[in-house]
């Protein structure tokens, strides 16, 4: 029986661009092949009466299709290849695909497991994952990430990533867990501690770097306190590495000295938030907003009210490191209605001042930024 592994060289050797790719099943532990399908441009139908939040957000942006669903026999229909990870459907789903000749994968739900040879014991790791491209993660957190027992996943972090875990490796989309009493956060400590304590090698991954707005300090705090073995891998973050990506330096000498970095995500006014923004209007460096998509409209307003310049060059850079970058430039006065005017959707950095109006022509080394006015 294949496992993940074929399915990687299938999406590797095949040729599945354009074409109709049905996956079964919607939970976490598909995003392992999701990710790389993504990738080879194939059309892709998730079929799952549920989903994770992860792919659930793939729906949305139109980077798949879900039919919200138990399987049918057509759903294969001018399918060229299906995965089959459902709870108790493979078997029947496999055998109509090879009536309708269709190539299918089944991928067990219910693998063996077998520790990593390089089992590093107990404990959990907090890994940040980097901004958007597999390459952009540390040797250090690969290597830890590879030997996994349990990877709690945030839906920034690159999901190719998992596409190189064993079979057996649970995946658990963080943002999955259901709320009750605890908050999502408690839950989320607790897993993570009791993975550890029952023996394994628990992998948190994080978008970015983890103490970047990524909550990392919280979860390393409960495992100290519960005792449990943790380490902390930094990552590449999406505040500096989304601008260099578009092509532009946060920092130049004789023209600025300075980075700030603050988060959008709170409403300015709001009592809060612990952004001082009038402040932040007074300076003349580089100021680099994450989670700012939803507020951009009234947090550039503030920053011109408290005496920042309107003609100040301003840059956004959507989905950074990914197939789907999208850079637009503009200036402080229109940052809001170019984002309203381009669909600018999280996730995005921002970057206000003058380094965002230099233009250095040809070191972009990414795909197609495909957006600039
Ligand atoms: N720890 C992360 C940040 C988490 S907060 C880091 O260090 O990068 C989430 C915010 O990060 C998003 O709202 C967005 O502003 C930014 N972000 C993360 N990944 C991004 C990407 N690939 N492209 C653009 N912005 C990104």
């Amino acid at each position: 029986m294949a496992g993940p592994q074929d399915v990687r060289t299938y999406s590797t050797e095949l040729d599945l661009a354009g074409r109709r790719v049905v996956v079964f099943g919607g939970e976490a532990t598909v995003l392992r092949h999701l990710a790389r399908l993504l990738g080879t441009g194939a059309e892709i139908t998730v079929v799952a009466p549920a989903v994770c939040p992860a792919i659930e957000a793939m729906a949305k942006a139109g980077r798949l299709r879900w039919h919200a669903r138990s399987w049918q026999l057509n759903d294969l229909a001018y399918a060229w290849y299906a995965i089959a990870s459902t709870r108790g459907d493979d078997a029947a789903i496999a055998e109509a695909a090879e009536k309708q000749r269709v190539f299918c994968t089944r991928t067990a739900t219910e693998a063996i497991r077998t520790p990593a040879p390089d089992h590093p014991g107990p404990g959990v790791a907090l890994i940040g994952a980097g901004p958007g491209d597999p390459d952009l993660i540390t040797v250090r957190g690969r290597d830890l990430l590879r030997a996994a027992d349990t990877v709690l996943v945030d839906r920034l972090a690159p999901l190719e990533l998992l596409a190189d875990l064993r079979p057996e490796v649970e995946i658990i989309d963080a943002a999955k867990l259901p709320y009750s009493r605890t908050t999502a956060q408690e839950q989320l400590n607790e897993l993570l501690v009791d993975r550890a304590r029952a023996g394994q090698f628990v992998v948190r991954l994080k978008g970015g770097d983890p103490y970047v707005f990524g909550c990392g300090f919280e979860e390393v705090t409960a495992c100290a306190e519960a005792g449990v073995p943790v380490t902390v891998v930094p990552g590449v973050s999406s505040a500096l590495a989304a601008p260099a990506l578009a092509g532009i330096p946060v920092t130049y000498r004789g023209m600025t000295q300075e980075v700030t970095i603050v988060s959008g995500h709170l409403v300015p006014d709001q009592e809060r938030s612990l952004v001082d923004w009038s402040a932040l209007g007074q300076r003349k460096g580089t100021l680099v907003i994450l989670m700012g998509v939803t507020h951009v409209a009234r947090t550039t307003e503030l920053l011109m009210r408290a005496g920042r310049d309107a003609t100040t060059p301003a840059l956004v850079v959507q989905d950074a490191a990914t197939r789907f970058q999208r850079v637009l430039t503009s200036t402080l006065a229109d940052l809001a209605e170019d984002c309203r005017t381009h669909d600018v959707t999280p996730p995005a950095v921002f970057v206000i001042g003058p380094t965002a109006g230099l233009k250095v022509p040809n070191v972009v080394a990414q795909p197609e930024p495909c957006l600039s006015s």
